[in-house]
C-alpha cells in the first residue's frame, strides 16, 4: 500500500528499488534531501557518510535535521529520523571523512554512488576512488539561486577532466577535505538544496532502474529560468583515471578492525603495504603522517590508520620485476579516523 501510487510510472520496480544500496557521500543540504527522497521511494539500503556534526546553521536546509540535533554526528541525526519516517530502508552510518568511511570495495559494489559535498577536494577524491573500481558517479552542487547536476558513467570523462591541473592538484592535500572550500562559504537556501536534490534523486532512480540519463552537467538556474547541458571532453592530462585491474584484487580474512602486523602476515617478503590516504602516525612525534601502513606501529588498527571497512589496499612489491596487487578488507566494523 505504501508504494501504491509508485506502480503506474513507466519504467518503475519496487522489488530492484528495495534491493538496492546506494552510498551518499556528505549528509548536509543535498545528502539529507536525496536520503529523504531515496528512502520514500523505496531504496532498501543506504549507506551515509560524513564526518560532522550538525551546526543550528545546518537547520535552515538539512532535510532531516531537527533543533534537537545540534552537536550530534549529522549521520545519526539523519538515520534517526530516516528510522521513523522510512522505517523499511537500512541505514549505515559512517561517521568519516570518505576515504576513511566508504572502503573501495563498498563502492564497487553499491547499486550507486552519490556525491553531496561541499567541496571540489572531495569531490575530487571520490572521483577518483569511483574510478579506480570502475564505477559510475552522480554528483551535485548549489549555487544561490541554482546548481548543478552532474552524471559520470564509469568510463567516460570524469569530474575531473572538467577542472585545471592546479584545482586537480588539491586532492594531493592532506588536510584539503577538513578545510572549507576557498570560493569561501556561498548563500544558499533550503529551496534550492531541494531543487537540486529532487533532480539527483530522479536521476538517481532512472540510473537505478537502468534507464537513459543525460552524462555530462546539467545546469539549473531560477534567476533567469533555465537549464543548460554541458559535456566537456575527456581531458588526456586529468590523472584520475587509473583502474584497479579487477583480477589482481584478492580478499583476505580480515577487517579494518585488524592490527597492523596482522596485515604485515599476509605480505611476502619485498612488499608493502599503501595507505590511500596519510596518517598520523599514533607511535610517532606529533604531526608525523606516513602513507606506507608497512611502517606504522605493528599493534595499531588499520581503521585507527584512517584505513576505511571493506578497503582495497594496494600491496607493492619492491623487487624487481614483481607485480603489485591488492587485497580486499572484509565487511566491518565501524571504522575510526586519525587522518585530518
Ligand atoms: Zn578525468
Amino acid at each position: 500500500m505504501r508504494y501504491t501510487r509508485h506502480a503506474p510510472i513507466p519504467g518503475w520496480d519496487q522489488e530492484l528499488l528495495r534491493a538496492a544500496h546506494v552510498v551518499i557521500c556528505g549528509v548536509g543540504a543535498l545528502g539529507t534531501e536525496v536520503a529523504r527522497l531515496l528512502a520514500q521511494a523505496g531504496v532498501g539500503a543506504l549507506t551515509l557518510c560524513d564526518a560532522d556534526t550538525v551546526e543550528e546553521s545546518n537547520l535552515s536546509r538539512g532535510a532531516l535535521f531537527d533543533p534537537a540535533d545540534i552537536g550530534a554526528p549529522k549521520v545519526a541525526a539523519a538515520a534517526r529520523t530516516l528510522a521513523t519516517i522510512c522505517p523499511e530502508t537500512l541505514v549505515n552510518e559512517r561517521r568519516n571523512w570518505l576515504v576513511c568511511g566508504i572502503g573501495l570495495a563498498e563502492l564497487r559494489d553499491a547499486s550507486l554512488v552519490v556525491s553531496c559535498l561541499d567541496t571540489r577536494a572531495a569531490r575530487i577524491q571520490l572521483a577518483e576512488r569511483c574510478t579506480l573500481v570502475g564505477v559510475a558517479l552522480l554528483d551535485g552542487g548549489t549555487r544561490p539561486w541554482g546548481g548543478e547536476v552532474r552524471y559520470y558513467p564509469a568510463g567516460g570523462p570524469c569530474y575531473g577532466c572538467g577542472l585545471t591541473d592546479s584545482v586537480r592538484a588539491t586532492r594531493d592535500d592532506p588536510l584539503s577535505c577538513a578545510r572549507p572550500d576557498p570560493e569561501g562559504v556561498r548563500g544558499a537556501s533550503a529551496a534550492v538544496s531541494a531543487l537540486v536534490a529532487s533532480w539527483m534523486s530522479a536521476t538517481a532512480l532512472r540510473v537505478l532502474f537502468g534507464q537513459p540519463v543525460f552524462a555530462g552537467v546539467l545546469r539549473l538556474d531560477t534567476a533567469y529560468a533555465d537549464t543548460h547541458r554541458m559535456r566537456h571532453p575527456r581531458d588526456p592530462r586529468c590523472p584520475l583515471h587509473e583502474r584497479i585491474p579487477p583480477e589482481l584484487v584478492e580478499p583476505a580474512p580480515l577487517s579494518s578492525d585488524a592490527t597492523v602486523a596482522e596485515l604485515l602476515d599476509w605480505l611476502l617478503p619485498g612488499e608493502a603495504a599503501l595507505g590511500w590516504t596519510e596518517f598520523s602516525n599514533p607511535g610517532g612525534p606529533a604531526g608525523l603522517f606516513g602513507v606506507w601502513l608497512s611502517d606504522a606501529p605493528g599493534p595499531s588498527r588499520l581503521r585507527d590508520l584512517g584505513v576505511a571497512p571493506r578497503e582495497i589496499i594496494r600491496i607493492i612489491n619492491r623487487r624487481e620485476g614483481q607485480r603489485d596487487r591488492f587485497i580486499e578488507l572484509a565487511g566491518p566494523p565501524e571504522g575510526g579516523c586519525l587522518c585530518p
